[in-house]
């Protein structure tokens, strides 16, 4: 019998890159701190739950990485063969926004079902899209590729949560984008709250300072709150930033297996 406690997750980091406080932290000159450097990673999530695969994001493509000169660790779609997650099993994939860093490499799973907040798919298809502070986000042949998926039926969409498998929910907060969404999954290691980019950073969500790039500022912030309260009532175990750097140290990544030291596993 499988239980929501056979969840599994894993965290893989794929890509990485430096930059300052006052580029990733929204008006960072308010809170008279200093400017200092900081990394950021790019990482990709797992959900095994005993006899299903769910790929939480498909990383950066080599064109959306290049268009921003992002180092790839390892390229996502080689991380899946070495995960051993292939075409063949069409994994279910949860689109958590729509973001280059989040839906290159869709083409990767041509047979899955994806998963995606209603408000995000409607959001990238309205015409705007196309303004200069929302498109530097995303890669034009990369919409074009979630449009397919649509046309082929192969989209999913849900208003505010969708229970994806036994203990596997999808919940949008919106803020960063109009349909961000986290995923929360039931472990025996407690619930894991994959924050995607509703929590960039640890720092973001603890000292309640929003990212740079926001739909929906009030929204950005309620989506910290949620989190704050959910922590606090005990629904959730592990928040699992989207781009803290600090990220696989705080849950220990495995040396040995596939991409040593790329990936730390829960559950
Ligand atoms: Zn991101």
């Amino acid at each position: 019998m499988t239980t929501s406690h056979a969840n599994v997750v894993s965290i893989v980091r794929y890509g990485t890159r430096q930059d300052h406080k006052s580029e990733v932290y929204l008006n960072w000159g308010i809170y008279g701190r200093p400017d200092e450097p900081i990394g950021m990673d790019y990482f990709f999530w797992v959900v095994e739950t005993g006899n299903r695969t769910i790929v939480v994001d498909t990383g950066f493509s080599s064109e959306g990485g290049a268009n921003r000169s992002r180092t790839f660790l390892v390229h996502p779609t080689e991380a899946f063969r070495a995960l051993g997650i292939t075409t063949e099993e069409a994994p279910e994939v949860l689109i958590t926004h729509a973001h280059y860093d989040h839906i290159g490499n869709l083409d990767a799973f041509p047979r899955s079902r994806m998963t995606i907040a209603s408000a995000e798919w409607e959001f990238w298809t309205s015409g705007m899209e196309r303004r200069a502070q929302f498109h530097h986000s995303v890669e034009d042949a990369e919409l074009d590729q979630l449009r397919r998926v649509h046309a082929e039926g192969r989209l999913r969409t849900f208003d505010d949560s969708i229970e994806i498998a036994p203990g596997v929910q999808m919940l949008r907060v919106g803020g960063h984008t109009p349909g961000q969404s986290i995923v929360l999954v039931d472990t025996a290691a407690g619930t894991v709250a994959l924050a995607s980019d509703a929590v960039h950073y640890y720092e973001e969500y603890e000292d309640d300072v929003p990212f740079a790039f926001v739909a929906d500022l009030p929204a950005m912030y309620a989506g910290f709150d949620l989190l704050h309260r959910m922590e606090a009532d005990g629904d959730v175990q592990h928040v699992v930033s989207g781009h803290d750097p600090s990220t696989l140290d705080r849950f220990g990544p495995v040396d040995d297996g596939p991409l040593p030291g790329l990936v730390a596993r829960i559950g």
